[in-house]
């Protein structure tokens, strides 16, 4: 397939480097790389492979961004997305107006969500889904007279995104850094089972942290409070498993004081954890509201959906009397193309059995990434089935981290490039959230890389004396 992408287009790659460099301002970018070195343009795909400009090939270790669930070049959701874009590409869904793929995905995520979950707002992806919930949370308690419930708890090193509020809710400092965030969220303790405190039982940590969270409650006041938003596991803070047991017990608190819960599973979502939601099949929770976006279309289209319970759906629905409106929405809500991609997506899913792979490949990739402690900066290697992290260390006793310009998660995200392999630096972690169609002999290939990786990492940092 690959082959015959490149003879559709052949790509004059110093041309568009120079033309990227002087006029594409990108997101998340280091422009101390990026004016030393420009980008690398990664132009074609093909299952689980990515190829660059000149090129070269590598597998995708990171699924695009945690997004390419069902790998790349799905010919079938390229067909869908045309077909529905030559036939109607795009028509409002506001003011009673709807279209077919959105009415389908609307009911094909009700069916597979949580039984309480059967009602979808349509978004353009994670951090308008998460803006468009808050909107929503305000909006529900304004309407039950409780104006004063506005404050969000979110925690340290959650990710949820960048719009305002979206950016506000992220609890990592340094995405945050020079930016400006709206005082509408308080945030608790991150649940970090490699950092907690000294000597503390997973257990013990565990009371830890609910403790904290009540007595934020007792201090901000219940009727002060809307919501607690959470990922199931933390994602680009550090892919941080939370203690067991923490989850429900977070829910458990936040109904005692009537304080809605909402689970963030733009990553956990659609399989990567094996199921299509991981709130109540993995953590045991019902949330009230589960927002998705990324493997919802696997990211062949930007779309962002927020279930909403029955309950909060009936307060929401309530008609408002003469001249009021629900009056919220995106004018891509409900996109049918991207709406199309993501009918299609599930259907692969399903019909492939992608969650059965990753509940069968997934404990494999964690036990072979596991061999790799023995590298002297692997400090820990966490996560769960395809979303995974390895965190560096400058000494694996005291857990003391390298200097932040040794760039060891940069190191060996290039050291792996080399040998074929993209995954992500975050920081002084490396994160592995490949797509959900990795065989164990993939496993097995990846592991041969990062073992070498890591091996030419730690001789570069010892060459100039950063270990
Ligand atoms: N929530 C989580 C948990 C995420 O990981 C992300 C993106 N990485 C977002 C929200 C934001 O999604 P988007 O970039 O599509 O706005």
């Amino acid at each position: 397939m690959m082959a015959q992408q490149q003879a559709q287009a052949s790509y004059d790659a110093q041309d568009l480097w120079q033309k990227d460099r002087n006029h594409f301002v990108h997101p998340f970018t280091d422009f101390s790389v990026f004016h030393e070195n420009g980008c690398d343009l990664i132009t074609d795909s093909d299952g689980i492979y990515v190829e660059d400009a000149h090129g070269n090939r590598f597998i995708d270790g990171i699924a695009g961004l945690w997004c390419v669930n069902v790998g790349h070049g799905r010919a079938e959701i390229g067909q869908a997305m045309a077909e529905q874009a030559t036939r109607m590409a795009y028509f409002s869904t506001f003011n009673n107006l709807s279209n077919a793929p959105a009415t389908e995905l609307a009911a094909k995520l009700a069916e597979l969500a949580p039984a309480h979950l059967n009602h979808v707002f349509y978004s353009c992806g994670g951090s308008t889904a998460n803006d468009a919930t808050i909107r929503l949370v305000h909006y529900y308690f304004n309407r039950l007279g409780k104006p004063s419930k506005k404050r969000i708890l979110s925690r340290t090193n959650a990710y949820h995104g960048t719009t305002y509020m979206a950016a506000s809710l992220t609890g990592i400092a340094s995405n945050n850094w020079q930016f400006d965030t709206l005082d509408l969220v308080t945030h608790l303790s991150e649940a970090n089972c490699y950092r907690r405190p000294e000597g503390m039982s997973e257990a013990e940590y565990c009371d830890h942290l609910t403790d904290e969270l009540e007595q934020t409650i007792d201090r901000l006041g219940a009727d002060n409070i809307a919501a607690f938003i959470a990922e199931p596991i933390m994602g680009a803070g550090g892919v941080l498993v939370a203690p067991q047991g923490y989850h429900s017990r977070v829910q458990a608190i936040c109904r005692a004081n009537d304080i809605l819960f909402i689970a963030d599973e733009v990553v956990t979502g659609f399989g990567r954890l094996g199921h299509f939601f991981a709130s109540e099949a993995v953590f045991e929770t019902q949330p009230d509201i589960i927002n998705v976006a990324k493997g919802l279309s696997s990211g062949y289209a930007p779309l962002g959906a927020t279930l909403i319970s029955d309950a909060l759906y009936e307060v929401l629905s309530t008609p408002q009397g003469p001249g009021g409106v629900l009056s919220t929405g995106f004018t891509y809500s409900g996109h049918p193309v991207s709406c199309a991609a993501a009918l299609k997506n599930i259907e692969i899913i399903e019909r492939e059995g992608i969650c059965e792979n990753v509940l069968d490949v997934g404990p494999y990739l964690e036990s072979q990434l596991k061999t790799l402690a023995s590298h002297e900066t692997v400090g820990d290697i966490r996560g769960s089935h395809f979303m995974m992290a390895i965190e560096n260390v400058a000494d694996k006793t005291t857990k003391e981290l390298l200097p932040v310009e040794a760039r060891v998660g940069d190191r060996v995200a290039a050291e792996a490039q080399k040998r074929g392999l993209i995954i992500r630096p975050v920081g002084h972690l490396n994160i592995i959230s490949p797509p959900l169609i990795w065989t164990r002999q993939v496993v097995d290939e990846v592991v041969a890389i990062l073992d070498d990786a890591f091996a030419a990492t730690t001789r570069s940092l010892k060459a100039d004396g950063c270990l």
